[in-house]
């Protein structure tokens, strides 16, 4: 009953799973074992021979420098900033976005512990002083945390004369006013744009 304990243990340690969660797959993975198991000894073997994290950019890819960072087709002068690799490929699915990437690995919270130090961000100032960049784009969560880490690194950028911008925040697509809080509305305001007409 070892193993099963185990592995009970170590995947409700595992991120939004708690210990329920974690007895249900580790029972759906018993009642399958024949068939999923392998798939699964398969994929987390390749996971772990075959990926590798870009030592530029913080993605993770099959080499390093990663497919983005690599690509002339991107533009190299923007760099656009994340909290972690799950948004990077969030706005890659959206394909809004052309340029590269830095990813922090987290955000700044005082509660835990965490400050630039153990953040990738002394790795984004120096890529930014060494290479032609000419704007971030700060696309932290709208979280308090999200905001503080995007303020932190726009005045720790301001003597480098590039471009900061900031994802806009506020009324979701198919979004209605009455329906949405007033934190959101109110940064709706403060990120309204000029509405451009056809003439
Ligand atoms: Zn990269």
């Amino acid at each position: 009953m070892s193993a099963l304990g185990d592995l009970i243990e170590l995947f409700s340690k595992l991120p939004n799973l708690g210990p329920r969660s974690a007895r249900r797959i580790v029972l759906h993975l018993l009642k399958n074992k024949e068939k999923i198991i392998p798939q699964v000894i398969t994929s987390l073997n390749d996971l772990k021979s075959s990926l590798t994290f870009c030592d530029d950019c913080g993605n993770v890819d099959i080499s390093s420098p990663c497919n983005i960072c690599n690509s002339n087709k991107r533009k190299s002068e923007k760099v656009c900033v994340v909290e972690d690799i799950g948004d990077l490929w969030a706005i890659e699915k959206s394909k809004a976005y052309d340029g590269h990437y830095h990813v922090l690995g987290g955000v700044l919270s005082a509660i835990d512990g965490i400050g630039p130090d153990e953040l990738n961000i002394s790795s984004l100032l120096k890529k930014v002083r060494a290479k032609k960049i000419n704007e971030i784009i700060l696309a932290t969560n709208a979280t308090v945390e999200g905001q503080i880490t995007a303020q932190f690194i726009a005045d720790s950028c301001e003597k480098n004369e590039i471009l900061i911008t900031r994802l806009a925040q506020g009324i979701p697509i198919g979004g209605e006013l009455d329906s949405i809080d007033y934190n959101t509305l109110s940064a709706a305001f403060n990120s309204r744009s000029e509405m451009k007409t056809k003439i």
